[in-house]
């Protein structure tokens, strides 16, 4: 009898225990049905979404295209070269206003050092192609990289030469829109500018920092900034009410801009007190922020001086540059945009050639085909001059083109040429 109860109990329990079994089995079948059929809605929304999208074919292609690719985005870590000239590209993310028209984003950045562009493209008889083009630079920012990260790769190492007695520039380079003022400046939260965050101020604190290492401190210099624009091929001064100034070039060649105000600095919070300043004198009396800024070039200088001699030590210059989108100017019926238009061009084709030309003595370098390259020039010269230049693109459809003139240019800044190999 106990034997059989035994076993009834065990009977029981083995029953009891496949029951659970079961149990347990259907609650996973049914969760395995739930997610695939989660998965299979998922899938359908996504058609149904593709579907509707405007350019649901270019979506396609494009996601086909970069789903067979590694991504392996820049880390903090990363090695930081240094390099006399860094050329490098910084895509934004897709906005709010390109988001509401459902703006294809064209642009990927798979790796550290390189975007890719697929270009939308018809054939003759109509079929919809995609044209993929591959850009390689030092750096390529994503568009979730910080301006921190962008910071440490491009101007961070300049701080560092302007120590060793060197001149810098560092150049944020783009059409309007493409986060040249939200890179050297810093983020924007709605219309309000978080200057703390740019790369003007990050280059500032770690001036300062640098002060207080024992090897520098005994080089006894002390800093100052200056802050400008050139609007038109003239300089106005924005730490002091926008006067206009002059530049001149004495026999030595040597540039000076006339009363250009330099305000001494002693931390990173009056340097910061100086570019919210300069950024209000900036756009004042303009009707647009941005249509002010993107026809002008924004310079931000921090100097540094022996202070018993107030002779000049090293200098690094920042420049949120005027956009570069000026086809249109062209054929503007307003006489004085054309020539603004012919300005900036010809200042950006300056600028190219004045990179190109550093560190290669005897080249013929046209600093004065344009103000903006003719103040900059005691930066272009010696062996110590150092330069960075940020290609900011929007990532857009409708950018495309824009972004393809941008990356052409960048390109250039940094292709070998003629008398490239002169020091070999
Ligand atoms: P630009 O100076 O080249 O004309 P802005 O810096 O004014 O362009 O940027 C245009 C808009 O895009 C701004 O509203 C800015 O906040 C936003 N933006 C630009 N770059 C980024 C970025 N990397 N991340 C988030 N928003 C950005
Ligand atoms: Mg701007």
């Amino acid at each position: 009898m106990n034997t059989t109860s035994c076993n009834d109990i065990l009977t029981l329990s083995a029953r009891r225990r496949s029951n659970v079994v079961k149990e347990v089995d259907r609650i996973k079948k049914n969760r395995e049905e739930r997610r695939a059929k989660q998965a299979e809605q998922i899938q359908q929304k996504m058609q149904e979404a593709d579907g509707n999208h405007p350019q649901w074919e270019f979506l396609n292609m494009i996601r086909e295209y970069i789903e067979v690719l590694d991504f392996n985005p820049l880390n903090l870590s990363d090695q930081v070269y240094d390099h006399q000239i860094t050329v490098c590209v910084r895509k934004r993310p897709i906005n709010k206003k390109e988001a509401g028209k459902r703006e294809l984003d064209v642009l990927t950045v798979p790796n550290k050092d390189t975007v890719l562009v697929h270009e939308p493209k018809l054939k003759v008889d109509l079929t919809k192609f995609l044209e993929n083009q591959q850009f390689r630079f030092d750096y390529a920012f994503d568009e979730n990289s910080t301006n921190e990260i962008v910071y440490k790769f491009t101007a961070k190492p300049l701080v560092d030469s302007l120590f060793q007695g060197g001149m810098a520039t560092c150049f944020a380079y783009g059409q309007t829109g493409s986060g040249k003022t939200h890179t050297m400046g810093g983020n924007f939260n709605g219309k309000n500018q978080d200057v703390t965050k740019g790369i003007y101020a990050l280059a500032a604190a770690d001036v300062f920092k640098n002060l207080q290492k024992p090897a520098y401190k005994k080089k006894d210099v002390v800093v100052s900034c200056s802050f400008f624009e050139i609007y038109s091929g003239k300089v106005f001064d924005l730490l002091n009410k926008k006067a206009k100034l002059r530049v001149l070039e004495d026999g030595k060649q040597q540039v000076q801009v006339v009363g250009l105000q330099e305000k001494n600095v002693t931390c990173r919070d009056e340097v910061l007190k100086l570019i919210a300043h300069g950024n209000t004198v900036r756009t004042s009396g303009t009707t647009s922020a941005n249509q002010h800024s993107s026809r002008s070039h924004a310079v931000f200088q921090i100097v540094l001086r022996k202070k018993a001699s107030g002779k000049l030590f090293g200098k690094f210059s920042l420049i949120d540059l005027a956009g570069n989108e000026r086809g249109k100017d062209t054929a503007s019926a307003n006489r004085q945009t054309r020539m603004e238009g012919a300005e900036i061009n010809k200042s950006l084709l300056a600028l190219k050639e004045c990179i190109r030309s550093l560190g290669h003595k005897g080249a013929h370098v046209p600093f004065r085909a344009s103000k903006l390259t003719q103040v900059l020039r005691d930066s272009f010269i010696g062996d110590k001059a150092r330069t960075c230049m940020i290609a900011m693109v929007s990532p857009g459809m409708n950018s495309c083109e824009h972004t393809l003139n941008t990356l052409r240019y960048a390109d250039r800044v940094k292709e070998l040429g003629p008398g490239a190999n002169d020091d070999k």
